[in-house]
């Protein structure tokens, strides 16, 4: 071959240093493009051989090495793949890399942000020049009879073109890195950026120090650092649970194991595989930090991508391999061409029917997960309107006497006037109302956790007749003895209310009476449920705002069927009993509000008082 030097014929002045400004937020990418190059280059001669076109030897053995030598400060990516004559560099290279550049150029060059676009234009050999003073490529072609090829650039517009001393099939592109790029020299750095993006590359990768004694660098040799066969490409049937695993714990680092899965296996209307686990949380917050990685072709694209992932699957932990997507163009054109809701009316069934199969064939286990999975599933009910259909059925809840229902077996279990669903979101304050409830055979659910709030407002919109109540919201019909006659209960309230206005020194105290079939309780506070909504709202929006504008409406509810109210009562009359029936009443009110909050200082003070007083007087 006659030594051959050249000019690229560019216009545009020198697009090396705009490439180099462009892409250098995130300089490692070239080794995601060379190693994809390298993997092509195989793909390609794998495909003509299977068609008779290419002879490949018995043991041929695809294989993608990168040598880092940091003595001569070079890195080398090999492949044995396809390899390319010299009219094919030429081609590819001198031709159609720089016009894919030059294109490039005149679209993107006032862009800035899209890292996709590489790929599209042909850009992804160029990227070397990015971390490199030099880029040489020496490669032989499978064809027979063809000589090996020399490129080299200096990263400005000439290249040389000679004969080249490789006798092996496939190319080896030699990066010497320049001044500003050593960090590639780094064997750890360089592996770990292998690993990010070629974990499950379908040919063998191996990392060689190039400066290593002779013995450690047989041993690195030896092992690839990627697994060629990820799971997710492994028919579902064969796989074992075991299997599914410790993949989780491979690809995860989480040691925990998953509580389930579910293996993607999709052809139509595209080609996705993938495997999606439920993870185990530790606490509330942890589904937050979710990850689902997508994959082209067993490569790695990137985490989360939102334009193809529905957000609320971002909560689970899986791997998904999107071959047929045309990733490597813009991410708005993903999102126009409706892909994500494809992707995520697939997983979106899957994901619903695994929980079906659970709630119906394993409910025990069903159950035990919904502690981990619940704050997915509402979110994923408030997310995704189809989600939510699909599962409305089999949302469970806890409830205080520990079992799970679903909407329509509480309703069912709990009949009131209305369709009400009392709940607790806070077992320690609202005990006394538990207790009350247990007592009145009523079940109250439990509805604790921070999406909780949301999700209430959520199923009140979904389900229009049902509302839902805190348990000291209101006194159940199913509470209330249906035996005291209405003027007997006026008679009683005035008087009571005489007696607690007095007690509490407060003229606009709201006193209410009712006969509970339970007689133990003497007294609790009620606070709407709305105005209690409504507090507990503005003060999530900053909480700056004048309280008097918002009043409490706590009623304190009074049982005239407790013996106690029933003494406060009899005894209202008795001139010499008033001082301690005021005391009693007092006392009652602050137990009331004891049970329903906080109790102010000075109510507090007051309250520890009166109680040594009582004390006393038993002694
Ligand atoms: P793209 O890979 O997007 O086509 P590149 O600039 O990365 O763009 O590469 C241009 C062309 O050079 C490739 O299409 C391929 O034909 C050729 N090429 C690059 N690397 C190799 C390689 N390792 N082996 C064989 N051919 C290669």
């Amino acid at each position: 071959m006659i030594n051959e030097k050249g000019n690229i014929s560019i216009h545009t002045e020198n697009i090396f240093p705009i490439i180099k400004k462009w892409l250098y937020s995130e300089k490692d990418i070239f080794l995601r493009e060379l190693i994809s190059n390298a993997s092509d280059a195989i793909s390609k001669l794998k495909k003509l051989a299977d068609i008779g076109e290419a002879k490949l030897g018995e043991d041929y053995k695809p294989r993608i090495e990168v040598g880092v030598n940091k003595e001569k400060g070079t890195i080398a990516i090999t492949d044995n793949g396809i390899g390319m004559t010299d009219e094919e560099v030429k081609k590819y290279i001198n031709q159609i890399a720089f016009s894919g550049a030059k294109d490039f150029i005149e679209k993107y060059k006032d862009k800035t942000d899209d890292q996709q676009i590489i790929g599209h234009f042909g850009l992804g050999f160029y990227s070397s020049f990015m971390v490199s003073s030099k880029v040489t490529i020496d490669t032989l072609s499978y064809r027979e009879g063809e000589k090996a090829v020399r490129w080299e650039s200096t990263g400005d517009t000439e290249y040389t073109m000679e004969e080249s001393s490789k006798t092996t099939m496939g190319t080896t592109v030699t990066l010497t890195l320049a001044e500003d790029s050593k960090e590639f020299l780094d064997v750890w750095k360089v592996r770990e950026i292998v690993k990010k993006y070629f974990a499950f590359l379908q040919y063998e990768i191996y990392i060689v120090d190039e400066n290593a004694k002779k013995d450690d660098k047989k041993e690195a040799e030896e092992k690839p650092i990627n697994n060629t066969q990820p799971l997710w490409l492994k028919n579902p049937r064969d796989c074992t649970d075991e299997e599914y695993k410790s993949f989780y714990h491979e690809v995860f680092t989480d040691f925990n194991d998953p509580l389930f899965w579910i293996h993607i296996n999709m052809d139509y209307p595209f080609n996705m595989k993938g495997i999606i686990y439920f993870p185990k949380l530790k606490h509330e917050f942890e589904t937050m930090e979710g990850k689902i990685k997508l994959y082209y072709n067993q490569v790695f694209v990137a985490d989360n991508i939102k334009e193809v992932i529905p957000e609320f699957l971002m909560l689970l932990k899986g791997c998904l391999d999107c071959p047929d997507l045309p990733l490597n163009v813009s991410r708005s054109f993903l999102q126009n061409e409706g892909y994500v809701e494809k992707i995520s009316a697939h997983i979106t069934k899957k994901v619903a029917d695994k929980l079906q199969l659970l709630f119906k064939k394993d409910r025990e286990n069903y159950e035990k997960y919904w502690e981990d999975i619940n704050p997915f599933v509402k979110y994923g009910c408030m997310r995704e309107h189809k989600f939510y259909e699909k599962v409305k059925d089999i949302l469970i809840f806890k409830t205080i006497n520990d079992k799970f229902v679903t909407l329509s077996q509480y309703l069912e279990d709990n009949k009131s006037d209305d369709k009400k669903v009392y709940y607790v979101n806070d077992e320690k304050q609202q005990a006394q109302y538990i207790r009350m409830f247990k007592e009145h055979n009523m079940d109250a659910v439990i509805l604790s956790t921070l999406i909780d709030s949301h999700f209430i407002s959520f199923m009140e919109a979904e389900n229009k007749d049902v509302k839902f109540l805190r348990v000291d919201a209101d006194i159940n019909s199913v509470m209330k003895s249906e035996d005291t006659r209405e003027e007997d209960k006026k008679a009683l309230l005035e008087k009571l209310q005489t007696i607690f206005k007095e007690a509490t020194g407060n003229d606009k105290l709201k006193v209410e009476v009712e006969a509970l079939k339970s007689e133990s309780t003497p007294a609790i506070i009620l606070l709407s449920e709305q105005s209690r909504r409504f507090m507990e709202m503005s003060r999530s929006f900053g909480g700056n705002f004048n309280a008097d504008l918002f009043p409490k409406e706590e009623t304190l509810m009074l049982n005239s069927n407790n013996p106690l109210i029933k003494r406060i009562v009899d005894l209202y009359g008795e001139d010499n009993r008033k001082e301690d029936v005021i005391l009693a009443a007092s006392h009652v009110y602050d137990l009331a509000l004891l049970n329903h909050r906080q109790l102010e200082p000075a109510t507090m003070e007051k309250f520890i008082e009166r109680s040594n007083t009582l004390l006393m007087r038993l002694l």
